[in-house]
């Protein structure tokens, strides 16, 4: 073994300076997160080739004093901690004393810089953290820091840079966040003399929003307010239909510091489950803010992680913000602004993502029969089992929307397939509603009502009712989308067992045999949704009860599908969400049925309220177009 012996200092420091300054963003981040520590109002960065050629940063901050301009370059040495009580409540960016050692032991460096109440300013140059003499300057108030050499004296680190454009593109990243987490101050990003970043610096994280990220990124937010339990929540999220391809847009700040965290990511995610389309993610900038003893900043050299004292209380703030403020943004979906009109009419753009054609044609294009050799049968299925009403609500809840038909009438609008003719009894579609000025006498002196409920107009293709509200807004509703949603709502708050069918003669259903292994491996899940299964023997399961609100016919290709979704294997919580949806699904009314105007009302009232904005795919289950947008489409306005 050779012998131990302590490194030269230089040595020492280059390995240091490594994981301080790992590229040239990070010299970036580290001179501008110094300018903002000294009260600068306005921050110039810029870079030439990536970096490599110069990065330049200029404040108006505080200045530095003269005599202690070396002592900045010195390891360890910093103006932001005293002594080991003000590491638990740290308020600045830096406070580890590195930075500028780090930065000046792998370039060369010149400081230039002066504080407000001294005359002359001072400049000081570094090489390979070796210092100068400490000159008399003319300069403006503030510091300027020109790094050039990046890694002139460790070829190692040299070798891996990556190419200019990567590296810029990473200072750009870097000067967004920091723009974004300090709306107050002016932030300017200049590559190869081209401004690519100008923030206004007027307090506004709105302003700082559209500056960083864009115009269409800002117009697709939502601001969000509001925590609890010391932790406050505030910022922007995207609107769920506006839901990115990637986590990159999700800008988390804590007490004013870009950090990663995957506690926040999970607590925003949370915030839009079953409100996003499948794989498509919100986008968000968020500030959280909570008493700097609560946060520890010292777990990364280059402290983009944080640890939190009390994680369920963070994550419960972020969640219950993006929840309430999401539920709050009530009504059905606009087109987002600037969209062009005429391609809001198909609410299912992205259909495709998340359902594939044989349940889009399931549930779109025609209606559904018992499936073949399938011997089902019950006290609901002799009128061929197809009856919208019976598969709607659980019978003991007085408040669901549509109440069941019972009894010996046929009923009169409810039909199965598109072919048949209406019959001529056929109430009229558009119910009653006072129109302005046609209230009763003795009826003008009553205080402003609620909103009038919108006038139906009817239904098209079978599948969209169309509405009509008093402000000269025409909505169209996806009736299955609307009712897949409360039904999942209904089921997924319901506190008892749901209402359950017993089915005349039991049915033996044959899904496969690993199928009905997994069904009968769940069957206390089973139960709990409203089936009640045994083993037939032979890769069958017998069926004794299903529940009330799903039409008997549909119970062997329920199960199927359920065993489908156990099979994916997930985690107890996952499979009762994933067994949510399918049950959601199977009972909400069909796109391709005719419905009666008892069930469109019911449907567009929830609709109108707010209630129901997304299915649980997360698709809208209404759209709505302005007056001003028809007009647009026929060139009137
Ligand atoms: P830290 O930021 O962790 O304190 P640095 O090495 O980044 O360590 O900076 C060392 C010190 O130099 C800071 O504490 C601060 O007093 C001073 N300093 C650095 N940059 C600036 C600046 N732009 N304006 C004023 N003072 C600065
Ligand atoms: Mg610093």
């Amino acid at each position: 073994m050779p012998h131990i012996q302590q490194l030269p200092p230089h040595v020492a420091d280059l390995i240091a300076a490594g994981e301080v300054v790992e590229r040239p963003a990070s010299v970036v981040k580290e001179l501008v997160e110094n300018a903002v520590d000294a009260g600068a109002s306005a921050v110039v960065a810029e870079l030439r080739r990536g970096g490599m050629g110069l990065i330049r940063v200029t404040d108006n901050g505080c200045g530095i004093a003269r005599p202690e301009l070396p002592a900045a370059f010195l390891r360890h040495a910093t103006s932001k901690l005293r002594g080991p009580e003000d590491l638990g409540c740290i308020g600045t960016l830096g406070f580890r004393g590195e930075a500028l050692a780090a930065i000046s032991a792998v370039s060369r460096v010149e400081i230039r810089t002066r504080r407000r109440e001294d005359r002359t300013g001072a400049v000081l140059r570094l090489e390979g953290g070796v210092p100068g003499e400490v000159e008399e300057a003319g300069a403006p108030e503030g510091t300027t820091i020109l790094v050039r050499d990046l890694f002139y004296n460790t070829p190692a680190r040299l070798k891996f840079m990556k190419k200019d454009s990567a590296e810029t593109a990473a200072a750009a990243g870097l000067m967004q966040h920091l723009a974004l987490s300090h709306p107050a101050v002016s932030f300017k990003f200049i590559k190869d003399g081209q401004e690519a970043l100008h923030t206004p610096g007027d307090g506004r994280l709105d302003s700082a929003v559209y500056a960083a990220l864009g115009r269409d990124f800002a117009r697709s937010l939502l601001p969000v307010e509001g925590g609890g339990d010391g932790v406050r929540v505030s910022g922007f999220v995207t609107r769920p239909l506006q839901g990115r391809g990637s986590r990159a847009m999700q800008v988390f700040f804590v007490n004013g510091r870009f950090i990663k965290s995957q506690l926040l990511t999970a607590a925003l995610e949370e915030g839009y489950r079953n409100q996003i389309m499948k794989g498509r993610f919100p986008g968000c900038v968020l500030a959280v803010t909570l008493p700097a003893a609560q946060v520890d900043v010292n777990v990364h050299p280059a402290k983009t992680q944080v640890k939190f004292a009390r994680e369920q209380a963070v994550f419960d703030a972020v969640y219950h913000t993006v929840l309430d403020s999401l539920a709050r943004q009530g009504g059905p979906v606009s087109p987002p602004p600037g969209a062009d009109p005429g391609k809001t009419l198909n609410p299912r753009d992205d259909f495709f993502q998340s359902m594939d054609a044989k349940t889009y044609r399931d549930q779109g294009a025609k209606p559904v029969s018992p499936p073949a050799g399938r011997s089902l049968s019950a006290w609901n299925t002799e009128r061929g089992g197809t009856r919208l009403s019976d598969s709607v609500p659980p019978l003991p809840r007085r408040e669901t929307p549509f109440p069941p038909l019972r009894g010996d009438a046929p009923p009169p609008v409810v039909r199965q397939g598109p072919e048949e003719t209406p019959p001529k009894e056929e109430p009229p579609l558009v119910p009653a509603i006072p129109r302005a000025g046609e209230e009763l006498p003795g009826q003008e002196a009553l205080e402003p009502q609620e909103e009038a409920p919108w006038r139906i107009a009817g239904e098209v293709l079978r599948t969209y009712i169309v509405c009509e509200d008093e402000g000269g807004c025409v909505y169209l509703i996806d009736k299955h989308a609307a009712h897949e949603r409360i039904n999942f709502d209904r089921l997924k708050a319901a506190l008892e067992p749901p209402m359950r069918q017993t089915l005349l003669t039991p049915a033996a259903v044959e899904p496969g045999r690993e199928e009905a292994a997994l069904l009968l491996e769940n069957l206390p899940l089973l139960e709990e949704f409203g089936f009640s299964c045994e083993d037939f023997g032979g890769g069958a399961v017998l069926v004794r009860e299903v529940p009330a609100d799903l039409d008997a016919a549909d119970a062997a290709a329920t199960l199927e599908e359920i065993a489908a979704k156990l099979r994916e294997g997930r985690s107890p919580a996952e499979r009762r969400e994933a067994l949510l949806h399918t049950m959601a699904c199977k009972a909400a009314v069909k796109g391709g049925w005719k419905s009666d105007p008892a069930e469109l009302r019911a449907l567009v009232s929830k609709v109108q309220s707010g209630e129901v904005k997304y299915c649980p795919h997360g698709r809208p289950v209404a759209v709505k177009l302005t007056k001003y947008e028809l007009e647009k489409m026929f060139k009137r306005a």
